[in-house]
């Protein structure tokens, strides 16, 4: 029997993405809801609920998949840092993969960047440039955001080191800074660079995508992965096993 899937947001890029790469995957979906629709009505017959909606969406989706423990995978970006605590703790109710970046090579990214400023360390100046699609709601992208997070962890700096951007007189880079640039244009899906910058040499970890297909069939996988597993917050890296 292929997976049942509930995909919300369907009518997006991403949705379409889905759509489209199911079949190949063992999976159906079973029902198709976007801004409007009451995903409730349609939940009994899905084994899972895929999301790439908006922010918006996650809390009342999260309080659905609770009320009806059904597992759910959740790739919608652009939520604040302090509403996403809030909303790890509820999703922690139910299984859960949660990702700002499906793709294997953004994931083998963070392990790469993990391992970099851990080597470079302060010597080298870091910054985060990423570019997407002229109609990208939320910046900087979820990607890099996790890419800032594992900066700040290995360095040990808080989010005041962050520096969005830099205009007019900003005096010298401090050593203790993690630059953050989106770059938006075009139909880019996703590019991220993480920039080591020291006196003499310089070290760029670059990805880019160039296909939705690759974050739909990651998400497609962990659906498959997350219907099997007690409920918790999880996440690409918990998938693909490279933990
Ligand atoms: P999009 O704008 O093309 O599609 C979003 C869809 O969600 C639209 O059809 C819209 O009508 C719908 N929607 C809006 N509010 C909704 C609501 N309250 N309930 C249900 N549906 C609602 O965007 P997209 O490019 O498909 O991206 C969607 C989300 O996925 C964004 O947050 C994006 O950043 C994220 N994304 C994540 C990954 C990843 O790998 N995690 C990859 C690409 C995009």
């Amino acid at each position: 029997m292929p997976l049942q899937i509930l995909l919300n947001g369907s009518r997006g890029r991403m949705g379409q993405a889905i759509a489209a790469a199911a079949p190949d995957m063992h999976a159906v979906i079973c029902a198709a809801t976007d801004a409007g629709d009451d995903p409730a009505q349609y939940l009994d017959a899905a084994d899972v609920i895929i999301d790439f909606s908006s922010h918006h969406a996650t809390r009342s989706l999260l309080e659905l998949a609770i009320a009806r423990q059904k597992p759910i995978v959740i790739g919608t970006t652009g939520h604040n840092s302090s509403d996403k605590q809030t909303l790890l703790q509820l999703a922690a109710k139910v299984p859960c993969v949660w990702a700002g970046n499906f793709s294997v090579g953004v994931n083998l990214l963070f392990a790469l960047t993990r391992r970099a400023t851990a080597v470079l360390g302060v010597d080298y100046d870091t910054e985060v440039v990423e570019m997407h699609h002229r109609f990208k709601k939320d910046a900087p992208s979820g990607t890099a955001a996790r890419l800032l997070e594992i900066i700040l962890e290995e360095r040990k700096l808080d989010r005041t080191a962050l520096r969005h951007g830099r205009s007019g007189i900003t005096g010298e880079r401090q050593a203790a800074e993690v630059g953050v640039h989106a770059l938006r244009g075009g139909d880019v899906i996703g590019d991220h660079t993480v920039i080591y910058a020291a006196l003499g040499e310089r070290i760029e970890l670059t990805h880019k995508a160039s296909d939705r297909a690759i974050f739909a069939r990651g998400a497609i996988r962990a659906a498959h992965w997350v219907v099997n597993q007690p409920p918790g917050v999880y996440d690409m890296q918990d998938v693909l096993g490279l933990k």
